[in-house]
């Protein structure tokens, strides 16, 4: 369900393809989820998406922000100079343990004797990589993150006055609902530490945009496992994926050994969030142009890079006329931001903000 201001706006943009961003609507859901969390701090993860308009209404509601190298680091500290930063990421340059942070989550033993190489004051989380099951998850943080428990052992002896252990940081995975995450907090928390950062993750179902991840269930779960700690999380994709759009418009529609096609301005260059999922992005196609077309039937809709993975939606029912106005829906996350904007050399699209 489009929200209908969404609608009106992607019908008056001036060109297509454009990205527009529902800042309202970003407003309402992450105040929502800062209420749900109550005494558990929340950081927003940068890398799901950086954009300056987004970060700002982000700074009305989260504690602090997650960067992953020395350019997020930048951007969200010339913007928020008196933020918290807590910064993490493998393959940490010199330069980067170098960089003025509220945490530095370690990701190796070496790299630890790199940071008290540097001579500089350091809060450090370390970053496990237990063994637990994760059944369900999109995606599982196994291989390099982190440590296993000898990597965080080597650790322990390193720390002293100046490079601080202050906690854990663990993100075992991506797509996990509340009840999984509990499950891993539970086993995860049971040991000494003060503080603890579990990461992000939290499961966005494209296949059913309208299913949201529980912050209700998982704030309180968290509450009552916390017993005075200090916890953390650090979510992207659940906090911007879904007030951002692509906008486009059909140039073709066409039938291929009875396969219905429809060519969009743009492609996945744009939102390459489907082709790396391998999920139909969901949308909707608005009836603003009248030419040829087909009518209420299964139709694949591909953007305008010549290869066979610029697909957004595989044979989605819809009616879509060249011409129509095609407004794909949950594009605020690993979506402009990790997409190849360069292969074939169309125009970049427009940036629009809706602001009330
Ligand atoms: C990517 C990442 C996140 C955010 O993950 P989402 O799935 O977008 O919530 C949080 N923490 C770390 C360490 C990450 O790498």
């Amino acid at each position: 369900m489009i929200p209908a201001r969404v609608q009106d706006a992607a019908l008056r943009l001036p060109s297509a393809p454009a990205y527009l961003y529902d800042l309202p609507g970003l407003d309402e859901h992450v105040a929502s989820v800062r209420r749900a969390l109550g005494a558990v701090e929340l950081y927003y993860a940068v890398k799901a998406n950086p954009d300056a308009e987004l970060l700002r209404v982000l700074a009305g509601h989260v504690d602090g922000f997650e960067v992953s190298s020395r350019g997020e680091h930048a951007h969200v500290t010339a913007l928020f100079p008196d933020r918290p930063v807590a910064l993490g990421g493998p393959g940490k340059t010199d330069a980067e343990l170098r960089l003025p942070h509220h945490r530095i989550h370690v990701e190796s033993p070496n790299e630890l004797r790199r940071l008290r190489a540097t001579g500089l004051e350091a809060d450090v989380l370390l970053r496990l990589n237990p063994d637990l099951p994760v059944a369900g998850a999109a995606l599982t943080m196994s291989g390099p993150f982190g440590m296993d428990e000898a990597g965080a052992a080597e650790c322990l002896p390193l720390f002293d006055e100046r490079v601080r252990l202050r906690g854990l940081h663990t993100h075992l995975a991506s797509g996990l609902d509340a009840g999984q995450l509990l499950g891993l907090a539970r086993t995860l928390l049971d040991n000494g530490h003060e503080e603890v950062n579990l990461g992000g993750g939290m499961a966005v179902s494209y296949a059913e945009p309208e299913a949201r991840f529980d912050w209700t269930a998982y704030g309180s779960g968290l509450e009552a496992l916390r017993r005075g700690r200090t916890l953390r999380v650090e979510p992207g994709r659940a906090l911007t994926a879904y007030c951002g759009y692509y906008v486009t418009t059909v140039v073709d529609v066409k039938r291929v050994r009875g396969e219905a096609y429809a060519i969009l301005l743009g492609g996945t260059h744009h939102l390459r969030t489907p082709a790396t999922k391998g999920h139909d992005q969901p949308c909707v196609v608005l009836p603003t142009g009248g030419g040829q077309g087909v009518e209420d039937e299964p139709i694949t809709l591909v953007g305008q890079l010549c290869t066979p993975k610029d697909v957004f939606s595989r044979k989605i029912v819809t009616s879509a006329h060249i011409g129509d106005t095609v407004v794909f829906e949950m594009a605020g996350a690993y979506a402009w931001n990790i997409s190849h904007h360069d292969f074939l050399m169309h125009p970049n699209p427009a940036f629009h903000y809706l602001r009330s």
